[in-house]
């Protein structure tokens, strides 16, 4: 809601710095404060991020090429998908994760927009977490998946999960190239590295994420991270 305001409240200076950046020979903005530049895995996150990937959401060829360039950094491998129907799910844009700078327990389907937060979280929030706790990269991460046709738990009509549309994935837990385990159900509430490294993977998961939810939230979040594109910034 508050984003909501926000975006209300810039509007005349978003259609002026859009105006200037069209203007032949204008000096551009760097990368990451200007909402019209592409998607890049290397700029810094900020405010701009997470509305950014969203509107990669209707716009397929950008967002394809913008996650393409991340593929030739070297930050993601992954299989372009499409659009197809599975069940009654009808998916857009999906491509299946392969690995990043981590292996997966195993390949998910993510949107593209969902595959770049992903690429981003990890780049700019998790791997520096992991260094500065445990002084190694984070290797692997476990999962139990991203995509499900199906509503929203608890729900018996209505709302369609984000797992629905593969717009969410569900981390169990990491595994860092020391050794190292931290794993959700075993953790959260550890007071040692493992418990810091958990709350800030969940909590700055919303700089590229829409929501994050855990075993704050509820009790079926008590094993997992469900980190989302809906919404802006709620990550509990
Ligand atoms: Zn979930």
């Amino acid at each position: 809601m508050r984003y909501l305001l926000l975006v209300i409240l810039l509007s005349p200076a978003l259609a002026a710095l859009w105006l200037w950046q069209q203007w032949p020979g204008a000096e551009r903005v760097p990368a990451q404060y200007n909402p019209f530049a592409p998607v890049n895995v290397d700029d810094p996150l900020n405010a701009l991020t997470t509305m950014k990937l969203k509107a990669l959401g209707s716009d397929p060829e950008r967002c394809a090429a913008a996650l393409a360039r991340a593929r030739d950094a070297g930050a993601i491998d992954y299989a372009t998908v499409g659009s197809p129907e599975i069940g009654q799910c009808q998916l857009e844009n999906v491509v299946r994760v392969r690995s990043t700078s981590v292996a997966f327990s195993s390949s998910f389907l993510a949107t593209c927009p969902m595959a770049l937060a992903w690429t981003l979280y990890e780049r700019h929030r998790l791997q520096p977490a992991a260094r500065e706790i445990f002084d190694a990269p984070v290797s692997r991460v476990d999962h139990v998946g991203s995509f499900a046709c199906r509503n929203v738990y608890g729900r018996e009509s209505g709302r369609r999960s984000e797992h629905a549309t593969a717009e969410a994935l569900d981390v169990t837990g990491f595994r860092f190239a020391d050794g190292s385990r931290a794993r959700v159900i075993a953790d959260w509430e550890d007071g040692g590295p493992r418990g810091e490294f958990l709350h800030r993977a969940l909590s700055e998961s919303c700089d590229t994420f829409g929501n994050a939810l855990g075993p704050e939230y509820n009790a079926a979040h008590r094993d997992h991270f469900h980190l989302g594109m809906r919404g802006y910034g709620i990550c509990r």
